[in-house]
């Protein structure tokens, strides 16, 4: 791999940014980050503040963590009040709320609740406790699903039939055509998850271009793979030829992990399923085939779930499509902090209004 010095790195990086002002001239040009991993990148490279004031950089629907469901996290609480029920989960999602509680707040009370580093620890937790049923939550993006389903073939091959898995995974390319249908949602250019492209390469955003007209790029993380993308983006518009472009090749290969995919696609498929705060999304979910359906925890473990509400005056929906900046909630900041989230956006580190409040500053702190 080519490495640059810092010389080389700094003369890209004002390359990019006078390009990116001149070939924005005048026009007001709104560009949307779909992945958490870039907001918070962003927001630390202070790529914001290298851009002229009209471009304008909105982050999308790409916090799994975000874009669950409160019917999701008030089932995973209703589990974990069964006594013969082990949770085996990812830390982010203890303190996401649910309707009326959160994981960490069961856990305090004494549910068993289990934060992994990989789904696969879950087969050992399932060994140990035979006379317990294990649920993994699945919850993420392309990026996390095929470990999730290489885990239930694991399980299926070692004969164990405790473990379970609640499904809340998400299909990226699906949420961003309903964002782009939506009457009030404006985006100029996207810029695309590298982590998810890495999985399913860049043809499954054949419809940016072909439905949309809308320029995209597949973008890295660091923050000259950014500047480049926003400029590829830029150039994009003042050319007026939308095209999909990778920007992310040496991660990202066109074609994505073909192996992966074909795992993933093994045990799940396409199903419809809720984003918070944006509703019922048709074919941008994962669920469990009926082959594997004996690992799938609603399946098999009856629960009864308490009534679920969103939380009055969060605004999530609203931020995760773009169309609302987190520090126009009324809430944040305010009642809404990462020690005491009122929505899901402000939990995990990757979380927009998270982000916003960690790493906002000068103009763009509300
Ligand atoms: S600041 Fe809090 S309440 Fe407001 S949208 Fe973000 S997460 Fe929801």
């Amino acid at each position: 791999m080519l490495t640059m010095t810092d010389e080389q790195i700094k003369k890209a990086a004002d390359f990019f940014t006078q390009e990116i002002a001149r070939l924005a001239g005048q026009r007001s040009i709104r560009l949307m980050e779909v992945c958490g991993t870039h907001t918070v990148a962003i927001f630390k490279a202070g790529i914001r503040q290298l851009l002229p004031e009209n471009v304008e950089l909105v982050s999308g629907p790409g916090c799994p963590v975000c874009v669950t469901p409160n019917e999701y996290l008030d089932t995973a609480i209703a589990y974990s009040k069964d006594p013969q029920v082990i949770i085996t989960t990812f830390g982010d999602m203890l303190k996401v709320p649910g309707s009326s509680s959160t994981l960490a707040q069961q856990k305090a009370a004494g549910a068993d609740i289990r934060i992994l580093y990989s789904p696969l620890e879950s087969l050992e937790i399932a060994k140990e406790n035979p006379d317990k049923n294990v649920i993994f939550l699945a919850v993420g993006f392309e990026t996390t699903a095929p470990l999730a389903a290489a885990t239930i073939l694991m399980a299926e091959k070692a004969g164990i039939t405790n473990f379970y898995v609640l499904s809340a995974h998400k299909l990226v390319p699906p949420a961003l055509r309903v964002l782009l249908m939506s009457e009030n949602s404006r985006v100029d250019g996207l810029l695309l998850p590298g982590h998810v492209s890495s999985m399913i390469g860049v043809k499954p955003y054949e419809f940016l271009i072909d439905e949309f007209s809308t320029p995209a790029v597949v973008a890295g993380f660091d923050p000259l793979d950014i500047l480049q993308s926003i400029y590829m983006l830029v150039k994009q518009i003042h050319e007026g030829t939308p095209q999909l472009e990778n920007q992310y090749r040496r991660i990202a290969p066109p074609r994505g992990n073909e192996v992966a995919c074909r795992t993933l696609y093994k045990v799940y498929q396409a199903v419809d399923t809720v984003w918070r705060g944006i509703g019922n999304l048709e074919g941008s979910g994962l669920g469990i085939r009926e082959e594997y359906r004996s690992f799938d925890a609603k399946t098999n473990i009856p629960v009864t779930v308490e009534v679920m509400k969103e939380h009055a005056g969060c605004q999530c929906g609203q931020v995760l499509c773009g169309t609302l900046l987190p520090t126009a909630c009324p809430l944040f900041g305010k009642t809404c902090l990462p020690e005491h989230p009122v929505g899901s956006c402000m939990v995990s580190v990757e979380g927009t209004c998270a982000a916003w409040y960690k790493y906002g500053a000068g103009r763009w702190q509300g």
